[in-house]
């Protein structure tokens, strides 16, 4: 058996750090096992979803690296939903229901009272053919509603384990709204089975459709058609609290054109919250593929914390050749060379924090200069080599000053770093003074904005 799993948003927003996580288990899921990775766009919902949401979603799944094998819309096969609406309807699975959201609220409303749980008391499967003809007289639409059998649907949850649902406990899911459009439950469960899909790898908020698509599977494809099944616990802040609204409205293409956080600074973390490895940076998908193991999920919710992100990001960015950002910091302005890159690099959080650094070395730096260091600043510049200074001079430089001003340690090096940078911190000074050049520096050490 070839594996085969999808990834099914709805193209009504941008994806989330939530559907990404999805997204990625699916992902890993696939190649750790030699199988596919399908992008299946849940459009059915005609007026919500847009190509450019469709488009935005694709360029994110790009972006990160999630690269799907095949893609297809829902809204390309209603006729394969209306066959099924029809077998279902045939075999007497799938019956109209006339009540208004009114009626069915005022139902609920006094099987409460009655100490009941609001499950649907299928009224509608004793409607006779003049009842109903009465309801479409008085212009009443219907819904349509699934037959559940009553009995226990059982599967060994990937990553639950042993799960059930008595189903008589639950409502006969409508599945059919009544405009015609359809619900997400039939749909995918007739895409599953078309595209062969073999494992089903969605958030726990899932779980109580599993129920109703069991028994749809086996109504449309037989005892042996329904996937295997993981729900995973979603995704909560790190304080265990529900996943804010900021922290779950984090998208993939505020992470990437906001925050700068690179793709496996995100997919780093999204793959290790919740399991039992440690949250770690990993240089490519093709490693967090080979760490992958639904096993290691915890059955509890995965905290986020986005400080991670960040603190994986920064690793990132400490061990990146010149080349895979050069035409990105040349976009942004940081006319960085592989030397300057390599001097910078450890200081960086983000890619974005290069264009300070970059300041640094092409200027304009104002001077941070105290009085009592004026004169010792001074006899600095005269003692600097001219150019071309090499990773040497920073050293050789700063020896003289020694044995001349008898100054060291900090009260050596912090004056220095100050004129020449305007900071206390940042990157090394003997890689950043050959860059600096003899003559920006010889000025900054006078006290000259340069
Ligand atoms: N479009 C559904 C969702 O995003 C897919 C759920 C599933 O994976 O079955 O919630």
């Amino acid at each position: 058996m070839t594996v085969k799993v999808r990834f099914a948003p709805s193209p009504t927003g941008r994806i989330h750090v939530g559907n990404v996580r999805t997204a990625l288990m699916n992902y890993m899921f696939a190649k750790s096992h030699g199988g596919q990775f399908v992008l299946r766009i849940d459009d059915t919902d005609l007026e919500r979803s847009t190509k450019e949401y469709e488009q935005g979603i694709k360029e994110d799944l790009t972006w990160l690296g999630l690269v799907w094998d095949e893609t297809f819309n829902q809204s390309a096969r209603f006729a394969q939903y209306e066959k099924a609406k029809e077998k279902l309807i045939a075999d007497g699975l799938l019956y109209p229901c006339y009540e208004t959201e009114d009626e069915l609220d005022r139902k609920r409303k006094i099987q409460r009272a009655q100490g009941k749980p609001p499950v649907y008391d299928r009224a509608a499967l004793s409607l006779t053919e003049a009842d109903k003809a009465k309801y479409e007289a008085e212009g009443r639409k219907p819904h349509w509603r699934f037959k559940l059998s009553g009995g226990r649907i059982e599967w060994n949850d990937l990553v639950r384990g042993a799960s059930h649902i008595e189903t008589n406990s639950v409502s006969d899911p409508i599945l059919i709204r009544e405009d015609g459009s359809y619900l997400y439950t039939l749909p995918s469960v007739v895409d599953d089975i078309d595209a062969g899909i073999t494992h089903i790898i969605r958030g726990e908020d899932h779980v109580t459709n599993s129920a109703a698509q069991i028994e749809i599977f086996h109504a449309l494809g037989g005892p042996d058609a329904a996937p295997e099944l993981g729900h995973h616990p979603l995704l909560v802040g790190a304080d265990g609290e529900k996943l804010s609204k900021r922290l779950g409205s984090l998208s993939v293409q505020g992470l990437r054109e906001e925050e700068a956080i690179e793709p496996l600074a995100i997919l780093s973390v999204l793959a290790k919250v919740g399991t039992s490895d440690p949250v770690e940076v990993r240089p490519t998908v093709e490693a967090l593929v080979t760490d992958f193991d639904l096993s290691k999920l915890s059955r509890t919710p995965a905290r986020l914390d986005p400080a991670d992100m960040r603190r994986l990001n920064a690793r990132l960015l400490h061990d990146m050749r010149f080349d895979a950002v050069s035409d990105r910091l040349a976009a942004m302005g940081a006319k960085l060379d592989a030397l300057a890159w390599e001097a910078i690099r450890p200081n960086l959080e983000t890619l974005n924090d290069a264009k300070d650094w970059h300041v640094l070395i092409a200027g304009p730096v104002t001077p941070a200069i105290a009085e009592e260091d004026a004169e010792f600043l001074r006899a600095a510049a005269e003692l600097l080599p001219a150019d071309p200074l090499d990773a040497q001079s920073w050293s050789t430089w700063t020896s003289a000053l020694k044995e001349q001003t008898g100054r060291k340690g900090k009260s050596l090096f912090m004056p220095l770093r100050q004129a020449l940078t305007g900071q206390s911190h940042g990157p090394e000074m003997a890689v950043l003074l050959p860059l600096i050049g003899a003559d920006r520096a010889r000025r900054r050490l006078t006290g000259d904005v340069a």
